[in-house]
């Protein structure tokens, strides 16, 4: 079965088709600069490498080069459109009334627009996407795969917060948490590595990437997540500031002459990893300060990152009574052995016993805990584009 998956951002398409049975990915690739100068193409066959300059102006002339690269004579994998049995979208709010992937009938398009105010940023460029893929290819069925839903069995303790009920009731104002598909997929994968029923299974997600969010994964369910009904809380990221006193945003606005708009541009765009070490937004270059270069407060930014990281886990383990395995993934989870290590220190009390040699890997699976560790430690590579697939086939098969 072909899916084409696609991941609608503010000036750039992601791209993939996938046989979704034999997981082969036939092409993948990037439209970017929409709306800028000089928009391009570009895609991988294979091994093979492409790129070419397009003329377009907006998300429906990037989708339609999209669907012609596929059918192209010479550069494509397809003979015609009827080869592509459904296309996934990347949706990143789902908002309380969306808690499953969905079939996109035209009859639902109203209620998708009613989410965008829940992400400005995000949601309006997933919906020109699928208007523009539901006017160039309208016989074929589109599935929205939310950030939001796997998050949608979250108790009301772990998703209301202490503030005034009416906003909960009101406007919808919860613990929403994002990075599902990802969170999803490798607690599954995590569960067929410790060979345990995955409604089983206790584990916590530990998704690493510009991005952070941590999850507690009870029973085949996220009981808890790190962010919430945005993106900036939780542990610190990048540029995010991740959770802080939120006594500060009134103190810098009404006694440091600080207005919204530079609040919100600090704790989004200015804080976290680059905030911190003042150096870098990158976990790469902030390390290469901190360990070749001496630079302390790169040191202290990932000290602040590792220790929250580490207080995170621990409150989920007291969340579940207990932890079978500890995912680490994305980016920094992955690939970042130094920090998977930081942050698994001195956690034998609770059961995570980190094996440092085996430990020592970059983007692949593996246990790399100690044999008598009672919990294991993983890292898995993140593979959303499949989990979008894969929910795109069910949800289609279901029809
Ligand atoms: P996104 O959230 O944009 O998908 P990624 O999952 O690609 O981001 O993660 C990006 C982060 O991963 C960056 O901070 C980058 O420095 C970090 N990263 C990538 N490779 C490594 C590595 N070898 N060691 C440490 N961090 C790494």
């Amino acid at each position: 079965m072909n899916i084409l998956i696609i991941n609608a951002g503010s000036s750039s398409i992601k791209f993939q088709l996938m046989d979704v049975d034999s997981e082969e990915t036939k092409i993948k690739g990037l439209v970017q600069r929409i709306n800028q100068d000089n928009p391009e193409i570009s895609w991988k066959i294979r091994k093979e490498k492409s790129k070419k300059k397009i003329n377009i102006e907006d998300h429906r002339g990037g989708l339609k080069e999209v669907l012609d690269l596929l059918v192209d004579k010479e550069n494509g994998v397809l003979e015609s459109y009827d080869q592509i049995d459904a296309v996934g979208h990347r949706y990143v709010h789902g908002g309380e009334k969306f808690q499953d992937s969905t079939l996109i009938k035209d009859e639902l398009m109203k209620d998708f627009e009613k989410l965008n105010h829940l992400a400005p940023l995000h949601n309006p460029n997933n919906l020109a996407g699928v208007r523009a893929i539901k006017e160039l290819i309208p016989e074929v069925p589109n599935v929205a795969v939310f950030d939001t839903s796997f998050h949608s069995k979250l108790p009301p303790k772990a998703y209301v917060y202490p503030l005034p009920y009416e906003l909960y009731e009101e406007k919808g104002i919860r613990r929403y948490g994002f990075h599902g598909t990802s969170h999803h997929y490798v607690s599954m994968e995590a569960a067929d590595m410790i060979n345990k029923p995955y409604e089983e299974a206790k584990i916590i997600t530990c998704h690493m990437g510009n991005g952070i969010s941590f999850s507690a994964i009870d029973g085949g369910h996220s009981v808890d997540t790190s962010l919430g009904f945005s993106t900036v809380c939780g542990i610190p990221m990048g540029t995010r500031s991740g959770d802080f006193d939120v006594g500060l945003v009134t103190h810098l606005i009404k006694s440091e002459g600080y207005s919204v708009d530079e609040v919100h541009e600090m704790i989004y765009k200015k804080s976290g990893l680059l905030g911190v070490s003042g150096i870098s937004n990158d976990a790469r270059d902030v390390e290469k300060a901190a360990w070749e270069e001496g630079n302390e407060r790169a040191q202290l930014a990932l000290d602040i990152l590792h220790y929250k990281a580490k207080k995170y886990i621990g409150s989920y383990i007291a969340a579940m009574n207990g932890l079978d395995a500890l995912v680490f993934t994305a980016g920094i989870g992955e690939n970042g052995w130094e920090s998977r290590e930081a942050i698994c220190k001195d956690m034998e009390y609770l059961g995570i016993k980190l094996d440092k040699e085996k430990n020592r890997v970059r983007g692949k699976k593996a246990d790399v805990s100690k044999k008598n560790s009672p919990v294991r430690i993983l890292a898995i590579p993140t593979n959303e584009e499949l989990m979008i697939a894969k929910e795109t086939k069910r949800v289609v098969n279901n029809l």
